[in-house]
């Protein structure tokens, strides 16, 4: 793959087809890393709000489970102090409920409520740290990060340290992303090989179309949200008049 350490924004590449060389390029290598790697554990953290989990996040953990051949996905509330809030979001307390619903059939999923229950923000350095210390010394401890997370990751906290340390997995939206596209904003800051750790772990998975947004938005208008978060979550949505 051609390294544009001029710094120079790569062309814009055509929109590749599902056979493109590239792309099969990409997974093959990928799985190339990880099935020479011996059984030991594999925990992927997957963070975000789930307000409330729905289909979309289940999708994205089984897709990690199987092309990253991990032992765990673990469902990581995060903890959004009051003054970034757009919106009220509903009670920790209340998004564990749905989540330990969510997830009560799949042997695979854990929630990990320590940043929410926290009551802080958490640097993610930190928590991996935790997380790495708790699995032992021999477990291999992943972050699922969106493709958007690229801009922003070289002012994270101990951002170099994090990429070297622990194994960030971008997972763009989009499975026909320009990869070198999305690396641009780190290429800038971080050195080669840790871009080039980072460009082995892109995960482009193909998004299922549903938000938490979404099915606030139909809860509130008295819409069915069966299609949209697992049997369990609904009855409790329904049950307690949560979103209503
Ligand atoms: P909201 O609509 O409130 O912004 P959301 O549906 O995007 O929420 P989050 O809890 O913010 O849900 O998402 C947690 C993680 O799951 C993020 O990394 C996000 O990119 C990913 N994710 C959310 N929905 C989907 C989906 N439908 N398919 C794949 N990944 C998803």
């Amino acid at each position: 793959m051609v390294d544009h350490a001029d710094g120079r924004d790569p062309p814009r590449s055509r929109r590749p087809d599902p056979h493109d060389e590239r792309r099969l390029d990409r997974s093959v290598r990928l799985l190339a890393v990880l099935s020479d790697t011996p059984r030991r554990p594999r925990a992927a953290l997957l963070g975000g709000s789930f307000d409330p989990v729905h289909l979309g996040h289940l999708h994205l953990a089984r897709e990690a489970l199987g092309r990253l051949a991990l032992t765990e996905v673990r469902f990581l509330p995060a903890y959004v102090p009051p003054h970034k809030r757009d919106r009220a979001l509903l009670p920790i307390d209340d998004r564990l409920l749905l989540l330990d619903a969510a997830l009560r059939d799949e042997p695979a999923f854990v929630v990990d409520p320590r940043e929410a229950r926290r009551g802080r923000a958490c640097y993610t350095f930190d928590t991996l740290t935790e997380l790495r210390a708790e699995l032992g010394s021999e477990a291999e401890v992943m972050f699922l990060i969106g493709g958007d997370s690229l801009r922003d990751l070289p002012k994270w906290y101990r951002a170099p340290d994090l990429v070297r340390t622990f194994t960030l997995v971008t997972v763009p939206r989009d499975p026909d992303v320009d990869v070198e596209r999305l690396l641009a904003p780190v290429r800038l800051k971080f050195p080669a090989d840790l871009v080039e750790k980072l460009r082995r772990f892109v995960l482009p998975v193909e998004p299922l179309p549903v938000s938490s947004t979404e099915i606030r938005a139909r809860v509130r208008d008295g819409r069915p949200i069966d299609d949209l978060v697992p049997a369990a979550v609904a009855r409790l949505i329904e049950e307690r008049g949560y979103y209503a």
